[in-house]
């Protein structure tokens, strides 16, 4: 089988189970993003819940990117990562006062804000600053990302943003809050989407929303067209950069802009996925009736999206090259979900092997917890070893 490349012999020291991150992927990565937006002048903000170590993110902050934060303290880390504050972003349904103050001290681009509560609190908060609190209003194009329940946010009913019929009328209210600057719209329909038309559906609802608007005198400065594009799980070594190329032509041809409008977007998953592995050590093969298993130090703590959301990863045994065989790769949690994946078709394994669990940069060591009072998993950058 076709694995990835690893510096097997430098992981024989490090304490197991361990996020492994390959520098120069993504060094490539950012490069070859940062270059496609910039053949249009989109300007990419780096979405910091998919991964926040902080070495991370100080790389993406040196390749010129732009923040995406949904917490005050994600705010905090992107400043002290070094990404100005004049391109964070802060999103989130929940933003409480003293997460908005702390925006508003930093003086970040703007707010994407969720409801009408939320406004009038900004309003508050930034009039007791005597600031003037810069504002997208984020909605919900109703489009249907063809992607899981748990990660699809852009249809109608759910807790973010706002809905298109109301949009007018929170429009008019931003307008008449003293201390709000209403400078653009927001989208985010979902995550892991591979189906690029998806995006173009996104495209003709902005297009829809800024004639109408037009219509009634109001432009808007900024669209923001989220993050959301997927990456491939199944094949990290056939595909290790996502198609941004693509994506950004997509925008380009139809999205109807006006004149000295920016577009911003918000990437994460697909700038850090494919960089990051777990590594994790075989503890012991397990032989049952039929099936075997590999019980591996690393478990849903470590990693929990293929417990949370059934979410596929590639897992490949980078120490072994002894003939194919069949296990189920499981944790050491005591829950049944605590699988990694089964009928995995691995190099003959045993006690003390490693297994790399690919495309795990995103949504990975950032969601680990202590449950079981495990410790939380371990870092290390390849520029590191
Ligand atoms: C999570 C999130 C993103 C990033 O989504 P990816 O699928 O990881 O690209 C971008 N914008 C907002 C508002 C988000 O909540």
């Amino acid at each position: 089988m076709i694995k990835g490349v690893f510096p097997v012999e430098k992981f024989k020291n490090i304490e197991t189970p361990f996020y492994y991150y390959d520098v120069d992927l993504l060094t490539r990565t950012l490069d070859f993003v940062k270059g496609e937006a910039d053949k249009y002048g989109y300007e990419p903000h780096y979405a910091v819940k998919a991964n926040a170590n902080a070495k991370i993110l100080a790389l993406i902050a040196s390749k010129g990117f732009g923040a995406d934060c949904v917490s005050g303290n994600e705010v905090q880390a992107a400043v002290e990562a070094g990404f100005p504050a004049s391109k964070i972003v802060f999103a989130g349904v929940g933003k409480t006062d003293r997460e908005i103050n702390l925006a508003l001290d930093h003086d970040i681009f703007c707010f994407n804000a969720e409801s009408i509560p939320e406004l009038e609190v900004l309003n508050e908060l930034a009039g007791a600053k005597g600031k003037k609190a810069r504002v997208e209003l984020r909605v919900n194009p109703n489009v249907d990302a063809h992607t899981h329940h748990y990660i699809t946010t852009g249809l109608s009913e759910n807790k973010f943003g706002f809905n298109m019929e109301d949009l007018e009328k929170i429009v008019a209210l931003v307008q008449s809050l003293p201390n709000l600057e209403l400078i653009g719209l927001h989208f985010h329909i979902g995550s892991q989407i591979t189906d690029l038309s998806s995006f173009e559906n996104l495209c003709v609802r902005v297009n829809e929303l800024q004639d109408q608007f037009e219509s009634k005198g109001v432009k808007f400065a900024n669209i923001n067209i989220g993050g959301g594009l997927g990456i491939n799980y199944e094949h990290p070594n056939h595909m290790p950069i996502a198609d941004f190329e693509a994506y950004f032509r997509l925008f380009n041809k139809h999205l109807k802009l006006r004149e000295g409008q920016r577009v911003h977007c918000e990437p994460g998953r697909s700038i850090v996925a494919q960089c990051g592995s777990l590594i994790t050590k075989v503890t012991y093969v397990k032989k049952g009736n039929v099936k075997q298993f590999a019980i591996v130090d690393a478990g849903m703590t470590d990693l929990i999206r293929p417990a949370l959301y059934e979410a596929y990863h590639r897992i490949e045994n980078i120490t072994s090259d002894a003939e194919v065989e069949k296990y189920d790769v499981v944790g050491p949690i005591c829950e049944s979900s605590d699988v990694f994946d089964k009928d995995v078709e691995l190099n003959g394994t045993k006690r003390g092997d490693l297994l790399a669990i690919r495309s795990a940069g995103a949504y990975g060591e950032i969601m680990a917890s202590r449950y079981n009072l495990r410790n939380l998993p371990g870092a290390v950058l390849s520029s590191e070893l």
